[in-house]
């Protein structure tokens, strides 16, 4: 059976027309969908026998929570959610001034094998589809109880390495029919696959881009993102380059902070020179350790001084706030956890 949550509202419209029915009750379905609700029972203003025949050919999935992670201090949530193949992903409820945001996962684990991330280590599984990437934020919302407003795709996974899904994911939740969710509500964050950097930039010029760096030459880089032998920095910072010209938008680069490989005074002197003069804007984040990688994080002190000396050479940089301190554990671990208590 078809799973409708992920499916555009012309997709929609197709499935109620092939019912015999008129074409604004595929709009009427696809609202109840992004609504999340998963009983067609409850769509109450389509007709019964038109329910009827959906809940044959049709279902609508919601994801079942594996782990929930509560932070008593400022609301953050960590859910590990179960999919339908047996597979786990993860994802987080973060509360902001600003707006409830989700950080949803793309794929189950990752091939990119960055050496810092606990996401990667037992490489990838699958694609996840459009529909369970939206779910993770209707579920969210079912869960909590509250709105969310804003999503960023920075979990498990690189987007890119799943484009076709991740485009249908933001697009059914921008339409205005549905969750009506602003284009400048998404951020989506590469470990920098030109090619679709760049595809990117044409077909979601007002979705907010952020580029993994986490190193300032192509030799440490290389070292801790293997993507970089692919596209180095050259080719990565001509298409951060390009995506500005056809966005208007400057790039983030977020840069994980590791004590010892990328945090010396001649590691920031080379970012620097690196990203003088270019558009963007860098997001410090003190790393986040992950035990099997034995790589340790750089401390607050540390990126709040990187920070300094980076806005004094005219680069605009932030310290990434820490959200729920108390259930604080690296992207992945959950999952990670989940998949060594299936071994043992
Ligand atoms: S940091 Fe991102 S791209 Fe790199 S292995 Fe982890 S999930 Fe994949």
């Amino acid at each position: 059976m078809k799973d409708l949550r992920g499916l555009t509202l012309s997709e929609t419209e197709e499935i109620v027309r092939a019912e015999g029915e008129p074409r604004f009750r595929g709009k009427q379905l696809f609202q109840w969908v992004s609504r999340g609700v998963t009983d067609f029972g409850e769509m109450r203003n389509l007709p019964k026998a038109l329910r009827q025949n959906l809940a044959e050919k049709y279902r609508i999935d919601s994801l079942r929570v594996l782990r929930d992670l509560q932070s008593r201090s400022d609301g953050t949530r960590k859910f590990l959610f179960a999919l339908e193949d047996g597979n786990a992903v993860e994802s987080v409820f973060m509360k902001y001034s600003y707006g409830n945001t989700v950080c949803v996962s793309s794929q189950a684990g990752c091939r990119m094998g960055c050496a810092f991330c606990a996401s990667g280590i037992d490489g990838l599984r699958r694609n996840l589809t459009a529909g369970e990437m939206i779910s993770q934020i209707l579920d969210i919302e079912r869960v909590t109880g509250e709105k969310v407003s804003r999503t960023v795709v920075m979990g498990t996974g690189e987007p890119f390495d799943n484009y076709d899904e991740l485009a249908k994911f933001i697009r059914v939740m921008n339409d205005v029919d549905g969750r009506n969710m602003g284009m400048r509500n998404f951020t989506v964050s590469t470990c920098g696959l030109v090619p679709e950097m760049l595809r990117f930039a044409g077909d979601f010029p007002q979705v907010n881009l952020a580029v993994s760096l986490h190193a300032p030459t192509d030799e440490q880089r290389s070292r801790i993102m293997p993507v970089n032998r692919r596209y180095p920095l050259r080719e990565l910072m001509e298409a951060a380059e390009k995506y500005e010209t056809v966005t208007s938008r400057r790039v983030t680069f977020e840069y994980a902070l590791i004590r010892g490989v990328n945090d010396r005074d001649r590691d920031v002197e080379q970012l620097i020179r690196l990203l003088s003069g270019t558009l963007c804007h860098v997001n410090l984040i003190p790393l986040n350790e992950v035990c099997e990688t034995g790589f340790v994080t750089a401390g607050r002190e540390r990126a709040k001084a990187i920070q300094k000396t980076l806005e004094q050479n005219g680069i605009p940089a932030t310290v990434r706030r820490q959200l729920g301190a108390d259930i604080d554990g690296a992207c992945g671990q959950l999952r990670l956890e989940n998949s060594q208590k299936y071994i043992e």
